[in-house]
């Protein structure tokens, strides 16, 4: 398969048009950023463990029933997707109070979400991400009533899929973001599940293992993610 012209560059993606009809290339580039792209760097290798970690997961819903973009990895930076029409939504779903909901309602950081708890918000950087309720995501007519109803079962069954997955390598899924498309009437998990945008922490030592450690200055960022590429893609150990 051949890259074409460049269709969307984002602050850590770029996504080209292929020779083949229906399929894009996702590349996972080296940026990392934080606070609405207020401080950023490039560091080493970083693209490669986030698609690394993407496909990983990405595989794993495919092979648990949840539809996802992905078809496979041309190289360790570059994967090869479902063309969809992406919807402007991050759904993001929490298990346990951390970053915003804490800042911005009276939860004690590490209070567990027991049954989790979904937040939508709207992707787009002019208006800072704001958070929508359904009546908003309806009248700005993002989906259809059918379609939210959808993407909320989706996105609480790839909790439970990745959580259960997670905590048998030792890591708590605190909270974590997705993203949807479409093709046709048929909804798909596109975008990427990676250190960016998930919210891990070690359940030994609570210690972060996500982009975390680079917004706050907690360590070094890319021994992190290595560390975590490597211990989430290794084979589970049989009790
Ligand atoms: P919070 O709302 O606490 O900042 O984020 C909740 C979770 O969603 C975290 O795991 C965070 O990494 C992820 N998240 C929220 N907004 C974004 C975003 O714009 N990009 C990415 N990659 N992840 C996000």
């Amino acid at each position: 398969m051949k890259q074409k012209d460049l269709l969307y560059t984002g602050k850590a993606k770029s996504v080209y048009h292929t020779d083949t009809k229906g399929k894009l290339i996702v590349e996972f580039r080296d940026d990392i950023t934080a606070f609405d792209g207020g401080k950023k760097d490039v560091l080493k290798n970083k693209g490669s463990y986030n698609a690394g970690v993407s496909a990983f997961f990405f595989e794993h819903l495919e092979k648990n029933g949840v539809k996802t973009h992905f078809f496979s990895m041309l190289d360790p930076y570059h994967m090869i997707v479902r063309k969809l029409e992406m919807i402007p939504l991050e759904v993001i779903v929490r298990n346990i109070a951390a970053g915003s909901i804490v800042r911005n309602y009276p939860f004690k950081e590490g209070t567990p979400l027991n049954p989790p708890v979904i937040v939508i918000d709207y992707k787009d950087d002019a208006h800072h991400d704001p958070m929508l309720n359904d009546e908003i995501i309806l009248a700005l007519k993002l989906v259809t009533p059918a379609e939210l109803k959808k993407i909320k079962k989706v996105a609480l069954e790839v909790n439970r899929l990745l959580y259960a997955l997670l905590s048998s390598q030792g890591i708590t899924l605190v909270d974590f973001k997705i993203e949807f498309g479409r093709q046709g009437k048929t909804i798909y998990l596109g975008d990427e599940i990676s250190m960016d945008s998930m919210r891990l922490w070690d359940k030994k030592s609570g210690e972060s293992l996500d982009k975390d450690v680079y917004r706050f200055e907690k360590g070094d960022v890319m021994a992190v993610y290595n560390q975590v590429a490597q211990r989430i893609t290794r084979p589970v150990k049989k009790q």
